[in-house]
């Protein structure tokens, strides 16, 4: 309670925060062993990224763990704009993460888990193994994955079966798998197949995203209007199926992110500058993996200092006064924001804050 009593502190003050982000991802490579079709940085619509390659310099994972441990931020996700797990010191970085108590979370596509790497994860006490997978079916997965061999869907598959017999071996119940499957044109029927594949799989969790066209790049791959109807019918039906089968899921996220466009009228404003942050494998700090403003890099400042400067003070001032819409068109791409639930929370305790806050700016 007080964590949030202190986020709306802050967002009284404008843009002064009163407490550090609540979690944080961290981007530990560029690299990646995979070119999913709707991916910005390795699919064939890919823009290329500068000095593309890279890896997170460990002592910088290091020195801004022991920052948001102060700040008391609770949870880490270690993604990529690539695979995580080819970055060559990533499990002392979730042995320090696991150190300092942080929730962790490992996103991953999966091809690079062996018995080695799952007993590590076993071991550390990660919290969290987030898959991704495109497709259910060999058919679709040639599609989502250009050039590869659907032997790689039967190592993926295979992992995740080896997690499963390895956590009951040991008694573990850490790492929880989440199978995180985005959604295009091409897998959009397979959403209860994805789900049969995760439950049959000992996974605890399946999660869906709609697929991100960033400004119109991957228009190709995105659903129609009818389509979209189609799945939406889909996922409620499934939402009632998976409360049976206990198969944990975030499909209310997900049917309120296909409100969330600028076309429905979205008004809600973004809180993102308050509770998250996002840093790059370059160093760069930018507010969510959507949005391009660089807001700090950690090879010139510390976290905190990034946290408090002007950049991030003057972005929390617009994005949480006004719609995502209105603010953010050319330098990021809102449509479906997966944080749209964590925007909508806090606008609706800040509703009732705000009057009272304009009479006093009025005095
Ligand atoms: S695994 Fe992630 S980073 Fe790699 S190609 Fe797929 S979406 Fe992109
Ligand atoms: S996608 Fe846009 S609206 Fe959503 S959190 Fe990121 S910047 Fe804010």
């Amino acid at each position: 309670m007080k964590r949030y009593l202190k986020l709306l502190q802050g967002i009284c003050s404008n843009e002064k925060p009163a407490r550090g982000p609540f979690f944080c991802s961290i981007s530990l490579t560029q690299r990646c062993n995979s070119n999913c079709t709707g991916c910005r940085f390795h699919s064939n619509k890919a823009v290329r990224l500068p000095g593309a390659g890279q890896d997170i310099a460990f002592d910088i994972v290091d020195n801004l763990l022991r920052e948001l441990h102060a700040m008391d931020t609770s949870t880490l996700l270690l993604s990529g704009e690539g695979e995580p797990l080819l970055h060559p010191r990533i499990f002392d970085i979730t042995r320090r993460a696991k150190e300092l108590r942080f929730n962790t979370t490992i996103l991953t596509n999966g091809k690079l888990l062996n018995e080695r790497s799952i007993n590590t994860c076993i071991d550390q006490k990660v919290d969290t193994l987030q898959v991704s997978l495109w497709a259910a079916t060999p058919q679709t997965y040639i599609r989502q994955y250009p050039g590869a061999d659907t032997e790689d869907l039967h190592t993926v598959l295979a992992a995740l079966k080896k997690i499963a017999a390895l956590k009951k071996a040991r008694r573990s119940l850490r790492p929880r798998v989440n199978l995180h499957c985005p959604i295009n044109r091409n897998n959009y029927r397979e959403v209860a197949q994805l789900a049969r594949l995760a439950h049959e799989l000992g996974c605890q969790k399946i999660s869906f995203a709609p697929l991100v066209t960033y400004h119109g790049r991957f228009a190709s791959d995105a659903l129609t209007p009818q389509e979209t109807t189609a799945l939406i019918t889909e996922l409620k039906r499934l939402r009632n199926e998976l409360a049976a089968e206990k198969l944990a899921n975030n499909i209310p996220l997900v049917l309120l992110q296909y409100r969330v466009t600028k076309e429905n009228g979205w008004r809600v404003p973004c809180y993102i500058g308050w509770y998250h942050t996002r840093v790059l494998a370059d160093g760069t700090v930018v507010p969510c993996s959507r949005c391009s403003i660089p807001l700090g890099n950690l090879r010139k400042d510390d976290f905190t200092s990034i946290w408090h400067a002007e950049p991030y003070r003057n972005f929390r001032k617009k994005t949480s006064a006004k719609a995502f819409a209105d603010i953010l068109e050319k330098t990021s791409d809102c449509n479906h924001c997966c944080f749209a639930e964590n925007n909508l929370r806090v606008e609706r305790a800040f509703r009732y804050v705000r009057p009272f806050l304009s009479k006093y700016q009025a005095r």
